[in-house]
């Protein structure tokens, strides 16, 4: 398909840069790569070919990037149609990297950030109309060759044609699955996924006190709940506590003040314990978990041990059961349903604060962070009425798509796997 957009250029050389950068070159566009100096837009580069699996498909395709420092080569951006800048998440970092992009820019030019939660009207508070119309955030998830999502984010000026064209370039030349979101903290999978595991941990902090060991909740976390392997405690050592320590600390400032998110958004005291000691996952050869190299050359899995802050063997746990667990009465299924079951009623309370349907928030936790379905597929799969009936007994308030569900009649989400309820209480057809 012939697109309006055939040149990116990419302000960041990192992680997400690089990854962003390799995707575009891999479909011959012609890629300018960025970063503080020659070396780190080297390393970026370099980092395309030289992991075990390349980012590229074509080695030959390297030849469609060209590197540059910010310094020296920040006008050659007048040559491209998307200028994607992918920085370090820091908002003062981003807004002088945004005033430089609109002094170079091309008319017309479209210009996006890849912030994983810092609003976009923080980004470009005070900046110019031309930038404001042109402007948007693309949420890429990494890796970015891998994980399927990207959000699209239009600013409150953005014009329409902006997120058309980036939208339908994502899509059918860089292949991602876009979901449309709202210029809301997070955005749509992070506000989610981010709620479900902060609340994970404060309630691990109960659940082990009940005789639940870290290993259960990471098997409870994990298949039987339509999660991938790593269950909780094994995604933030992937993540980085740091990670997850700031995104609380985002949260904090960006959350509406009467958010269901806002009573986790410190980490519990054993959790702030491990980060202030600097033990934050595997880019520090530990977290929760940590592999040892045995004398005979074997390897053993370790966990660190909360409640005692020891290190001890790993147990191997296998937990039967699904989704259905939510509504058992036990250890366990109380632990899934204060946890699984307040990510689903988050979920259910966000339509449309973070995106305007259900389709848009369920592709979003199945794109980005692997679920195997979405909160209201979720939903749909327990039984939206005996979860109402759970909430009733627990005395919470029913959120509102769930509210909307039981004034339109109908008992599911989805009708005929090709339609989804709406806001109005009607079900409409999915598109593409
Ligand atoms: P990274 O640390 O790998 O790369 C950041 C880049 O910013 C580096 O190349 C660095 O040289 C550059 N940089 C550092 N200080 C700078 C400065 N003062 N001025 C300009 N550039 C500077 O980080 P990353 O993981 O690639 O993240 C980049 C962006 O993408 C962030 O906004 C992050 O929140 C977002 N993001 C990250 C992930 C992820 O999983 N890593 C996922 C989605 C979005």
């Amino acid at each position: 398909m012939d697109s309006k957009i055939k040149s990116i250029a990419v302000l960041g050389a990192g992680t997400m840069g690089a990854g962003i950068a390799a995707l575009a070159a891999d479909k011959d566009c012609k890629v300018l790569l960025l970063d503080i100096n020659e070396e780190a837009a080297q390393k970026g580069k370099d980092s395309m070919i030289s992991e075990r699996t390349p980012m590229l498909s074509d080695i030959s395709k390297i030849n469609n990037v060209e590197i540059g420092t910010f310094d020296k080569d920040f006008e050659l951006i007048k040559n491209y149609d998307w200028i994607c800048e992918v920085v370090v998440e820091k908002l003062d970092i981003k807004r002088q990297i945004f005033e430089k992009i609109e002094q170079y820019r091309k008319d017309g030019s479209i210009v996006s950030s890849n912030t994983s939660g810092i609003p976009l009207r923080d980004i470009t508070d005070n900046m110019p109309d031309r930038l404001l119309s042109d402007v948007c955030i693309t949420h890429f998830f990494n890796p970015v060759k891998v994980m399927k999502l990207c959000e699209l984010i239009p600013g409150e000026k953005t014009l329409p044609e902006v997120i058309n064209n980036l939208g339908s370039f994502l899509t059918n030349i860089m292949g991602k699955g876009v979901v449309n979101g709202k210029d809301t903290v997070n955005f749509i999978g992070n506000r989610i996924g981010c709620f479900l595991i902060l609340k994970g941990l404060h309630e691990g902090s109960k659940a082990r006190n009940l005789g639940l060991s870290q290993e259960e909740i990471d098997g409870l976390m994990s298949r039987p709940v339509g999660l991938p392997p790593t269950g909780l405690y094994g995604l933030i050592d992937l993540i980085g506590l740091d990670v997850m320590h700031s995104v609380g600390k985002n949260l904090a400032i960006n959350l509406p003040k009467d958010d269901m998110g806002i009573p986790y958004v410190n980490l519990p005291n054993e959790e702030q314990n491990m980060f202030d000691s600097g033990q934050l996952g595997r880019k520090t050869g530990g977290g929760f978990y940590r592999i040892q190299k045995l004398e005979n050359g074997d390897k053993k899995k370790e966990v660190f041990d909360l409640s005692k802050s020891i290190w001890r063997d790993a147990e191997k746990v296998s937990i039967e059961g699904d989704l259905n667990l939510i509504l058992e009465e036990s250890v366990k299924g109380n632990y899934v349903w204060d946890v699984m079951g307040s990510t689903l009623i988050y979920a259910a309370s966000l339509v449309p604060e973070i995106a305007d349907d259900i389709v848009n928030i369920d592709r979003a936790m199945r794109w980005g962070f692997a679920w195997s379905k979405g909160p209201y597929e979720m939903l749909d799969e327990i039984g939206p009425k005996k979860f109402i009936n759970k909430c009733i007994e627990k005395n919470i308030n029913i959120p509102k798509m769930l509210d909307i569900l039981l004034e339109s009649g109908n008992d599911s989400f989805y009708k005929d796997s090709s339609k989804y309820l709406t806001i109005d209480g009607n079900y409409t057809d999915i598109l593409n």
